[in-house]
């Protein structure tokens, strides 16, 4: 069967990493018997460029009917201008919503290989296995558009609003999850302070009746940003709104020492997704063939799992990724000055991908 999926490089390194994910793609699904065909569009400041908009009609239609979206990275200098109205994260923020992609995966798992170069001491980083779900398309960033108030617009107020709906439909997200992998949710909010949080915390509770093999915690934000760094290994599923999971799943990402390792899935009900890396589009380093590609290949590897159910395949990326690292092979952010390190760039790194998954393949 013919899957389609729906390549979005957008900005900066974009390109380059999504064209490593590609043919890391393009080279597990040789051998298996779904065939994929990619079509390019264009989203974010190289949409701005080339129709005007960073969302063009043409990139949603496309989205609209396919299998899963690679998406690169949006934004970079030369789109930051105040005076300039169009922004390429208005293409990122409009994709999200117009496909209804809801909840925001992001997984952290420690690679032995890196764990020297996370600043968490070791111990503390050696056995984290978590999945931050994040709501992704109401609070705070989608309430009505602050604006300034009084006599000399002294005032401003953003709103953070949810439908039991938008709560219930993540927290079941979660829990769907939490079902697959070690059975424990925790629940992020600020229930001693925000109403909105008083109703996911009821909705979690009452989703969880329908879970009973599910451990169920609730923690406060607050408590939590400690907790992440001081015992990253006690989680397995995080669940909360939009903004906090935002910072939490930033403050994460330090467990795994760089942020050219970070994948991340945004769902929604059907098997539908958005993949893309957790970093940004890097305009320091685009064109320079420095890009770490393994956040975006693990990104692809998230794709085969959560929209073409092809575990093994995924597995299989997840492997050689290790195995690569395992070896000594890296790209320049995760250089460290170790001795047995071998710095590869974009491409030589995403060949190293490519040899491990061959390998595996005629063992
Ligand atoms: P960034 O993630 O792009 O870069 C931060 C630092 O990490 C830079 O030094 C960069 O060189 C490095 N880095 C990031 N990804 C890397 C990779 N794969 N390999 C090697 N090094 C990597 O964040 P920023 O500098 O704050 O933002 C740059 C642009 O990206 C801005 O326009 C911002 O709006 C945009 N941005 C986009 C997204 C997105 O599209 N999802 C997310 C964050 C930032």
């Amino acid at each position: 069967m013919t899957k389609t999926i729906t390549v979005l490089p957008g900005d900066g390194i974009g390109p380059e990493v999504t064209g490593s994910a590609v043919r890391v793609l393009g080279s597990v699904l040789d051998k298996s018997r779904n065939k994929i065909r990619f079509v390019e569009k264009k989203i974010g400041g190289a949409a701005i460029d080339a129709y005007g908009t960073p969302l063009p009609q043409d990139t949603i239609d496309q989205c609209k009917q396919c299998d899963a979206i690679l998406l690169g990275a949006v934004g970079g200098p030369k789109w930051n201008q105040q005076s300039m109205k169009l922004r390429p994260e208005q293409g990122l923020l409009g994709i999200r919503k117009t496909m209804g992609l809801f909840a925001n995966l992001r997984p952290v798992k420690a690679f032995q290989a890196l764990i020297h170069s996370s600043p968490i001491k070791r111990s503390f980083v050696e056995n984290v296995d978590l999945v931050i779900v994040r709501e992704l398309t109401g609070g705070l960033y989608f309430g009505r558009p602050s604006e300034r108030r009084g006599t000399n617009k002294e005032q401003v107020v953003d709103t953070l609003a949810y439908s039991q709906f938008e709560i219930e439909r993540v927290v079941e997200k979660a829990f769907q999850l939490a079902m697959k992998r070690r059975k424990k949710l925790t629940s992020i909010d600020k229930a001693n302070v925000l109403e909105s949080s008083r109703m996911w915390r009821e909705v979690v509770n009452e989703t969880a009746k329908c879970y009973p093999e599910v451990e169920v915690y609730h923690q406060l934000v607050d408590s939590m940003a400690m907790q992440l760094i001081t015992n990253p290994a006690q989680f397995d599923v995080l669940v909360t709104e939009n903004m906090f999971g935002d910072i939490l799943s930033d403050e994460a990402s330090v467990i795994t020492g760089s942020l050219g390792m970070m994948p991340s899935a945004s769902l929604r009900s059907d098997k539908v997704g958005l993949y893309e890396p957790a970093h940004g589009s890097a305009p320091d380093i685009a064109g320079q063939g420095k890009a770490n590609p393994l956040a975006t290949i693990l990104s692809a590897a998230l794709l085969l799992r959560y929209s073409l159910d092809m575990e093994q395949e995924a597995a299989r990326i997840e492997e050689a990724v290790r195995d690569v690292l395992n070896q000594g092979y890296r790209t320049c952010d995760l250089q460290t000055g170790q001795q047995d390190e071998k710095v590869l760039n974009t491409e030589e790194m995403t060949d190293r991908v490519i040899n491990e998954i061959n390998k595996a393949t005629i063992a």
